[in-house]
C-alpha cells in the first residue's frame, strides 16, 4: 500500500509499506477521506512535538475491513472516524477526566502511523461509529471535537458578543459552534478574500479585514484561531472588561506572546488556552449528522496521496481559493 512519510522537517515522500494486520483489541481502516491540518503543516515545518519519522494524517475515516481478537463494537465493513489522541486511561490525568492530558499520550498521526495512507490500525476505543455520514465531512470529527471542546470552556453566553481571529477552516467551525452557543453577533477577523467570504455566507455577521477594524473593549468573548503571534498579541485588547480570551489557534513552538499584565488585570480578563478534545466525538459526530455544523463548504480540494507536497505547498501559499484540502487515499 501506499503511506505519506514525513521522514524529518521539509522532507515529505510517498513509500510503499505492506499493510499492517490488527493486533488484538484493534481494527484495521481502510481510510477513505483524511483531512490536512495545520498540525501536520507543523510537523512538516519541524514546529511541532515528537519524533521523526512521521506518517501524518489524524482527521481522517474510513471502512473497518478486518478486526483483530477481542473487538466488540466493530466488524469488517462498518464506517468509522478516528479519535486520533489515544489515552492510557491509567495514570492521574487519564483517571481524574483529563485524558487529553495523559502522561502516556500517544495519537495517531502523530506518534503513532495516520491516515495519510491507504491502510492504517486503530486501537477499537480510537474508532466511532459515523452511520451514513459522508466520508469526507466524518474526516472533521476530529477538528470539530477539539473545537467544542475549546467552545464549551470558553462559555459563550446566550446573546453574547463574539469575535473570531481567522476565518480558516478551524475558524469557521467555531464560528458556527458559538453560534449554536446561542452568541447574537459573531465578527470574524480575515484578509484571505475568499476565507472571509465562506465565512459571511456561513452566518457571521461582519468579517473585519484588519485587527484595527475591530472594535476595542468591545466582544464578550475572543477566540485567536490562527495562531500567529503579533494577532495572538493584540487579542486582549478586543475583550470587554470581566470578557474571555480564548486561545485556540496552535502557535509554531518556541515562541512568546506578549500581554501587558496590568491590561489583563485592569480588564479582569479571563484568559484561556484549549488543547485537544475530552470525549467529544459523539458530539461532533451528533452534530454532523444532523447538519447543525456543515463541513461540506468548507473543502477545496481533493487530491491523492502523491500529491502530497503540492497540498502542503497550496496551504502554505495562503491561496484565497484554498479552504480545507483532503487527501483521499482510497480513490
Ligand atoms: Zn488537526
Ligand atoms: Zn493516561
Amino acid at each position: 500500500m501506499e503511506s505519506i512519510v514525513i521522514r524529518k522537517p521539509k522532507d515529505v515522500r510517498l513509500a510503499e509499506r505492506d499493510i499492517p494486520q490488527p493486533g488484538a483489541g484493534e481494527v484495521l481502516i481502510k481510510v477513505m477521506a483524511s483531512g490536512i491540518c495545520g498540525t501536520d503543516i507543523h510537523i512538516f515545518n519541524g514546529e511541532y512535538l515528537g519524533a521523526y519519522p512521521v506518517i501524518p494524517g489524524h482527521e481522517f475515516s474510513g471502512v473497518v475491513t478486518a478486526a483483530g481478537d477481542s473487538v466488540k463494537r466493530f466488524k469488517p465493513g462498518d464506517r468509522v472516524a478516528v479519535e486520533p489522541n489515544i489515552a492510557c486511561d491509567n495514570c492521574l490525568h487519564c483517571l481524574n477526566n483529563r485524558q487529553n492530558f495523559c502522561l502516556n499520550w500517544q495519537a495517531v498521526g502523530v506518534t503513532l502511523p495516520g491516515g495519510m495512507e491507504q491502510y492504517v490500525t486503530v486501537p477499537e476505543k480510537a474508532a466511532f461509529d459515523i452511520g451514513g455520514l459522508p466520508f469526507e465531512q466524518a474526516a472533521f470529527m476530529e477538528p470539530l471535537s477539539c473545537v467544542i471542546h475549546g467552545v464549551e470552556r470558553a462559555q459563550i453566553a446566550l446573546a453574547g458578543r463574539v469575535a473570531v481571529l481567522g476565518a480558516g477552516p478551524i475558524g469557521n467551525l467555531l464560528m458556527q459552534m458559538a453560534r449554536l452557543q446561542g452568541a447574537s453577533q459573531i465578527t470574524m477577523l480575515e484578509n484571505n478574500p475568499g476565507r472571509a467570504a465562506l465565512a459571511r455566507q456561513m452566518g457571521a455577521d461582519r468579517v473585519a479585514e484588519r485587527l484595527d477594524d475591530l472594535e476595542i473593549d468591545a466582544y464578550d468573548v475572543i477566540i485567536d484561531a490562527t495562531g500567529v503571534i503579533p494577532v495572538m498579541n493584540r487579542s486582549i485588547d478586543f475583550a470587554r472588561n470581566g470578557g474571555t480570551v480564548l486561545l485556540f489557534g496552535v502557535p509554531a513552538s518556541g515562541k512568546n506572546v506578549e500581554f501587558e499584565a496590568f491590561k489583563i488585570f485592569h480588564k479582569g480578563l479571563k484568559l484561556m488556552s484549549s488543547y485537544t478534545s475530552v470525549r467529544n466525538s459523539f458530539q461532533a459526530i451528533a452534530l454532523l449528522q444532523t447538519g447543525q455544523v456543515k463541513v461540506a463548504p468548507l473543502i477545496s480540494h481533493r487530491l491523492p496521496l502523491g500529491e502530497i507536497a503540492k497540498a502542503f505547498e497550496l496551504i502554505e501559499n495562503h491561496d484565497p481559493l484554498v479552504k480545507k484540502v483532503m487527501i483521499l487515499p482510497n480513490p
